[in-house]
């Protein structure tokens, strides 16, 4: 049986780490918005060719020619034994259009990885980045004052990403709830939908993952 499977989560709580592990795992794609996006424009397709045209023009790509290009990237080959879909749907419109496509395939399976907010804002809160080589620290407990800790490969300043500021976290955290929750209660009446505990470390939140499809796909509808 193939596992068709959707991923939500906001912002900091390890979703794409966890849908790249289990992709790796399962042996199937994770394909996410961002990636089909980019490999669409590239492969020159109409799809691609109209999508690069909306965002050249700083707008946000439409409902339909996003479900267009998910379309084209999951009737590929390597998606026909399942996939993990990473950013889409992201509207109640573009969850519809993907229920009309599996039509006649496996069941959609749906997970969400839910972690407080305080929970998110402090670990993303506590994470530094080398100003030298760009690697990410943390979230560690007991950072020290961000001006005198220094990267463990090559020594130089670690810094706060703006994006990992308090405020900027909070507001990153109530558009995603925003936009999420009508796709949350869109889903979450079927019986292969799981809402998982994502606070816990990746190893166990992998495992839970796991087990967590395992059963969704047995569910099934
Ligand atoms: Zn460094």
């Amino acid at each position: 049986m193939a596992l068709n499977l959707v991923m939500f989560g906001p912002p900091g709580a390890g979703k794409g780490t966890q849908a790249s592990r289990l992709a790796v795992e399962r042996g199937i794609p994770k394909i996410s918005t961002g990636d089909i996006l980019r490999d669409a424009v590239q492969a020159g397709t109409e799809l691609g060719r109209q999508a690069k045209a909306v965002m050249d023009a700083g707008e946000l790509v439409s409902d339909e020619t996003m479900v267009g290009i998910v379309r084209e990237r999951l009737e590929r080959d390597d998606a026909a034994s399942g996939f993990i879909l990473d950013g889409f749907p992201r509207t109640v419109a573009q969850a519809l259009a993907l229920d009309a496509f599996l039509e006649g395939r496996d069941p959609l399976v749906v997970v969400e990885l839910a972690v407080p907010d305080d929970n998110l804002v402090n670990r993303l809160s506590k994470r530094r980045v080398c100003a030298r080589c760009g690697a990410i620290v943390g979230p560690q407990p007991d950072v020290l004052p961000a001006e005198s800790a220094t990267c463990g490969t090559c020594g130089g300043t670690l810094v706060q990403r703006s994006d990992d500021r308090e405020d900027v976290v909070r507001e990153r955290l109530r558009v995603y709830h925003q936009r999420t929750s009508p796709l949350v209660e869109f889903y979450k009446r079927r019986p292969s939908f799981r809402s998982l505990d994502g606070s816990h470390g990746p190893d166990l939140v992998a495992r839970a993952v796991g087990e967590a499809v395992d059963t969704a796909v047995g569910a099934s509808g």
